[in-house]
């Protein structure tokens, strides 16, 4: 199950759970029945200045009631959504008691101890990515041990035994992707989705994701991709995505993807066998990339050959114009003239890029960002996003924020958490509404500098710039307006 969540603004995209539907290909492979449900699929309910997406608690209870199951599983990505999964492990326990409920994604993850002892509906938890330890605790519950017995000799899982809690650490990751059957998308109502879907960036809907490679060693401080991917990058065979694409234009019908790895292009090679298989099997897809890729890992051939098999645009993460705070503070190890390198390149191949940026790095002075707002109004790029940055639990950069008393962190239950929208920093160099307002600041020098390429871009076709994209926008704005209005 997917649970409801909030948002910032009206204008999220509603894509399918691409960790549910791996789990439920391999459960399938197995040999059991598979029900996905997303409990986010429901209307858009504006409370204050957030949005809560999905069905009613009364809705949901209704589904279950009717619903023949015997086991339930439900993701957990963010915190600002246990709320919701914990609502949802207590109806499930409502309406059928001796069901148990397991749960998984970063946030279970992270805090396994907490949302135990929390959530007595919730009997075990998956640590990491899960398809291989989900896939034998259910076998084994399916040979008839129960939740304890099947959970004692798995790797990765937490959970209650006798009102103690058990915890096997994560210690294996699968390293043969290959062997995983493609994403179950027959389980789920693709064609409520696409009603549903907002373009990212200039690919038309529908489009649906693809995951070629899994995690990434970079380090960056910020960043909590590791606690459910591990440190390793885990790439699949160019020949095995190759195959997954075909498959899913012959069965579905779609052509639209975009690539959700944490690393692309790590390994230049495996990228670029990549793109010279789309065009030997003529898939004629198109592409992007929704995490963006590296800049490090980018050189001029492999940015003709994304261009050439379908690319049309590539999200670039630069993060920050101070080195101090890209390199020091976030841990990039990515130089100026590198960014200016590889944003001429893909001016000159022809592919529009997006810069993304963040706002609010624990010690980022005005000075900083003033060398941000100078580099954003000279960096050649089609289109700027700016974020604000989020300190998450198990990275150096919240570890560092939290000793110097910085955090401002609402508690897992708040309602009004959204994460990535919320500032949750106050530093001696900054308050919350400073960073709110560097973040509309950036986006205002990026269309003083950049309006011709804007205007370009929304009316060119393929443009990254579209209504779906203007919306957003102005649900950021609208976000930091109402949000000061209710402090
Ligand atoms: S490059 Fe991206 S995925 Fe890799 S550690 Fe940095 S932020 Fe995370």
């Amino acid at each position: 199950m997917y649970p409801q969540y909030t948002h910032g603004n009206e204008f999220d995209s509603r894509a399918p759970s691409m960790s549910l539907v791996y789990l439920a290909a391999v459960l399938e492979r197995d040999g059991h029945q598979v029900t996905v449900y997303d409990a986010s699929l429901g209307p858009i309910v504006r409370t204050g200045h957030v949005y809560r997406y999905g069905f009613s608690d009364e809705d949901v209870r209704q589904y279950l009631t009717e619903a023949k199951y015997d086991f339930v599983g439900i993701t957990c990505s963010f915190t600002s959504r246990w709320r919701f999964v914990d609502k949802i492990a207590r109806l499930v326990k409502d309406v059928t008691p001796d069901v148990p409920v397991a749960i998984g994604g970063l946030f279970p993850t992270s805090e396994w101890a907490y949302c135990l002892q929390e959530c007595a509906a919730v009997d075990l938890i998956l640590l990491g990515e899960a398809e291989l330890t989900f896939s034998r605790i259910v076998q084994n519950m399916a040979g008839g041990s129960r939740v304890s017995e099947a959970c004692r000799d798995a790797d990765g899982v937490a959970w209650r035994s006798d009102n103690e809690i058990r915890y096997n650490p994560k210690t294996t990751y699968n390293e043969r992707l290959d062997d995983l059957p493609f994403p179950a998308w027959h389980l789920v109502d693709l064609e409520r989705y696409f009603k549903l879907q907002k373009k990212i960036f200039e690919l038309p809907v529908p489009c649906l994701p693809v995951l070629s490679s899994r995690s990434c060693p970079m380090g960056c401080t910020f960043c909590n991709m590791y606690v459910t991917h591990g440190r390793a990058w885990r790439p699949r065979s160019p020949e095995n995505v190759l195959d997954e694409l075909e498959y899913v234009i012959k069965r579905f019908g779609v052509r639209h993807f975009y690539f959700v790895d944490d690393n692309f292009s790590l390994r230049s090679d495996r990228a670029k066998k990549i793109c010279r298989g789309i065009l030997e099997r003529r898939l004629k897809i198109k592409y992007n990339f929704h995490n963006g890729l590296s800049i490090k890992t980018l050189d001029e051939e492999l940015i003709k050959g994304l261009k050439d098999s379908g690319c049309t645009s590539v999200c670039l993460a630069v993060e920050s114009g101070s080195e101090r705070v890209r390199n020091q503070v976030y841990g990039k190890g990515l130089k100026t003239e590198k960014i200016f390198q590889v944003f001429n390149w893909c001016r000159r191949v022809g592919i529009p890029t997006i810069g993304y940026f963040m706002v609010g790095a624990p010690g980022e002075t005005r000075k900083d960002f003033e060398e941000t707002k100078a580099l954003v109004a000279k960096l050649p790029m089609s289109l700027a996003t700016v974020g604000i940055y989020t300190p998450y639990p198990k990275t150096a950069l919240y570890d560092q924020s939290k000793e110097k008393g910085w955090l401002i962190e609402p508690p897992p239950e708040d309602e009004n958490r959204v994460e990535m929208c919320s500032v949750m920093l106050r530093t001696p160099d900054f308050e919350p509404e400073d960073v709110a307002g560097w973040q509309k600041e950036l986006y205002f020098c990026f269309i003083r500098h950049h309006w011709p390429t804007l205007l370009q871009e929304f009316f060119r076709p393929w443009g990254v710039v579209n209504g779906d994209m203007i919306g957003k926008f102005w649900g950021i704005i609208k976000f930091h307006f109402l949000s000061r209005n209710r402090a």
